[in-house]
């Protein structure tokens, strides 16, 4: 599973009240993008949240695919925003507290954890293949980039 399958709706049960309906815990389950970031939803909000799933509309579900909101992006823009948050410095539990005063998600800090590991070890591949294949050059640039992962 994607760790983007792992993040959740923080308040599940006070937006399915204020909605007047229900809807999967997961933030990037289809049904959640579909009701939450159709106009009509945001009007039944309280304005700290209705603020809240904006700025993740804004962020993250901004692109013009034709396939939107199905196409990948938002998951992909996701992930991006959990390694800069670690290239920051923060650790998954920061993190963690992060996404949920950005945008009303939450995660457990372990799986939060275990994708910083994957992306480091998926890094370290690439930096090994980058060696063999193309020279240093890419090589010291994801070495860098998983040195900024690991903090070390
Ligand atoms: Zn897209």
């Amino acid at each position: 599973m994607a760790i983007t399958d792992k993040i959740y709706v923080k308040n599940h049960r006070q937006l399915a009240s204020q909605l007047e309906t229900s809807f999967p815990k997961s933030a990037f389950a289809g049904a959640t993008l579909d009701l939450l970031f159709t106009g009509d939803s945001l009007a039944n909000l309280d304005s700290t949240t209705r603020d809240r799933v904006l700025d993740f509309a804004e962020d993250f579900l901004d692109c013009d695919c034709e396939s939107h909101p199905y196409c990948g992006c938002a998951e992909r823009k996701f992930m991006q925003y959990i390694l800069e948050l670690r290239a920051e410095g923060l650790g998954p539990d920061d993190i963690v507290h992060v996404m949920g005063d950005d945008y009303m998600l939450y995660a457990y800090s372990g799986d939060i954890l275990s994708f910083l590991d994957q992306s480091v070890r998926t890094l370290e591949a690439a930096e090994a293949l980058a060696e063999t294949e193309s020279g240093l050059d890419r090589s010291t640039e994801l070495h860098e980039a998983k040195q900024e992962l690991t903090g070390s």
